[in-house]
């Protein structure tokens, strides 16, 4: 992995070229591995977010991309894949120099699951029932009846700062794949993946104007982005609080909408659960990205029969995790992503023992060597939570779990579905049957069975309740990027036929 570059600068990119925002202003971006600024950015106004829109609404409308076949659209998804892999060092590298992800993941998995992820949705776009043909009706009268699905228009995709470059593409990709054209926002701090996958798509062939990438602040970027009136859908991953605020804003003129927004995932250990695998696991379910990840699994319950070994056995092996650089491939968690996050996150753990639970490891910052000005926090261990307690409500986005026992499974079912959000769940047993008796019981988009983490490009990902709505990833993702049309076509030539006339001439 190359050494830190001298800071880098990044126009916008719209239409297919690079451009300088309108007002000249630029934004930095740090590192929070070391403090350090390592790139500027073109901020984007509200002239410069007029302008994507309506290179987007221009391509789109000029048919360049939504009237190709999906066969020719399949081909520029491959052709785009092979980009990324091709340039899959620069990517990584970007990504973690602003996300603060470690290139061990980042290049383990996340470049990896959007390469499948183009592939198998070059796969999907082919398969699709694009047109669904009804049978004739004898009432009223007969007619041959088709449901169309079209491609929505332009789309707007709003992102976080924890996997930008996944997120980014978890809805590019459908959104292109069905013919829309978009313009994404990234989250201020994370900008720079983005904007080079949007100069990559075309490097890859995929039109100019098809894929544009406004940067700048949530607040002002992101607030003209929704309220655009040439916008015709949005698609948001982020907080639960500014989803709330972009599903009251997209609302002015009535835009489809999807978001995927908080979780506090409940993990929940039976007595017969095989502990070799689950300690691992559920700490790989919560530590992965410093715990900066909306599907974590936070709160752990366990059973009262093993409640102190287990917490004994988790405070051992989270020694095994190396903190360090994230640009080391040797480093298994690096910094939260900013000062602000890194403050949050040691807020909530002064919050967790004023409430009165029990601080098994961690807690404060770490220092790593090199790395003097980052913002590293110790893996953290909360037992003796009460899932009523904040540190088990409030999502954290840190690294911190909480422990919580439980007397009876149905108690830790009825606590692990107490909770605003619906993420994530999962379940550590021998027992197969108990296992899917209980996820039924869970109000979640996904359930893990002895395992974490493991989303798959052909299922869907999404939340209950104020997790939010709509899925990402798989076929089902590609239904939220079209719209559908009832097309008639009248099979009654004869005026003494079409009786329903009678309800209007006498
Ligand atoms: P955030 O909500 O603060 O910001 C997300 C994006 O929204 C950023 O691009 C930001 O600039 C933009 N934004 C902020 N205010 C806006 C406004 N008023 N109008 C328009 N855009 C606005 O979230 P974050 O701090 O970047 O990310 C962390 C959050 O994201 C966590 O709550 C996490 O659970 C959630 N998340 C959810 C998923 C999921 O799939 N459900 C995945 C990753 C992250």
């Amino acid at each position: 992995m190359a050494a830190d570059l001298e800071i880098q600068s990044f126009p916008l990119f719209i239409g297919g070229h690079w451009v300088p925002a309108r007002s000249g202003e630029t934004f930095e971006v740090m590192n929070p591995a070391t403090g350090q600024v390592v790139a500027k950015v073109a901020k984007a106004g509200k002239e410069d977010v007029d302008y994507a829109v309506l290179v987007a609404r221009t391509t789109f409308d000029s048919g360049v991309w939504s009237e190709l076949s999906p066969e020719a659209r399949a081909a520029m998804l491959m052709s785009f894949a092979q980009k990324i892999m091709e340039n899959a060092d620069e990517l990584v590298y970007l990504e973690s120099i602003s996300s603060g992800g470690t290139v061990r993941r980042i290049a383990l998995s996340d470049i990896l699951q959007i390469g499948d992820l183009l592939v198998q949705t070059a796969k999907f776009v082919q398969e699709y029932k694009y047109v669904e043909h009804l049978p004739i009706p004898t009432v009223p009268g007969p007619a041959e009846g088709q449901v169309w699905r079209e491609p929505i228009g332009v789309c707007a995709a709003i992102t976080p700062w924890n996997f930008p470059m996944m997120l980014a593409m978890w809805k590019v990709i459908p959104a292109l794949a069905m013919g829309n054209c978009i313009v994404v926002k990234p989250a201020s701090n994370t900008p720079l993946s983005t904007l080079k996958l949007a100069e990559l798509a075309v490097q890859a062939g995929i039109p100019g104007g098809v894929l544009n990438v406004v940067a700048g602040p949530g607040a002002s970027t992101g607030e003209a982005l929704v309220t655009h009136p040439l916008v015709d859908k949005v698609a948001f991953t982020g907080s639960t609080e500014v989803g709330k605020r972009i599903m009251h804003m997209a609302s002015g003129s009535v835009k489809k909408i999807s978001l995927e927004l908080g979780g506090k995932s409940p993990s929940i250990i039976l007595p017969d659960a095989d502990l070799e695998i689950a300690i691992p696991g559920a700490l790989f379910g919560v530590f992965m990205h410093s715990g900066q990840i909306c599907e974590s699994g936070t709160r752990l319950f366990v059973h009262e029969s093993m409640y102190s070994e287990v917490i004994e056995q988790l405070a051992s092996k989270v020694k095994d995790i190396k903190l360090g650089n994230p640009l080391s491939e040797r480093t298994g968690m690096g910094p939260v992503v900013s000062k602000q996050q890194f403050d949050i996150v040691l807020n909530y753990i002064r919050l967790g023992q004023e409430e009165g639970a029990r601080l098994v490891c961690g807690g404060k910052p770490a220092v790593v060597e090199g790395c003097e000005g980052g913002y590293f926090i110790e893996p953290t261990i909360f037992a003796d939570v009460r899932n009523d307690m904040r540190i088990a409500q409030e999502e954290i986005f840190g690294p911190v779990l909480a422990v919580i026992q439980y007397k009876e499974v149905e108690e830790a079912i009825r606590l692990a579905n107490d909770t605003i959000y619906g993420l994530a769940a999962g379940v550590w047993t021998r027992n197969i049957n108990e296992a899917y008796r209980i996820a039924r019981k869970l109000r979640a988009g996904t359930v893990w069975i002895n395992d974490w983490h493991l989303l798959r490009s052909d299922a869907p990902f999404g939340g209950y309740k104020q997790s939010g709505f709509g899925r990402e990833l798989g076929r089902h993702a590609l239904d939220e990027y079209t719209q559908l049309k009832h097309v008639h076509v009248s099979l009654v030539p004869e005026l003494e036929k079409r009786h329903w006339l009678g309800m209007l001439f006498g």
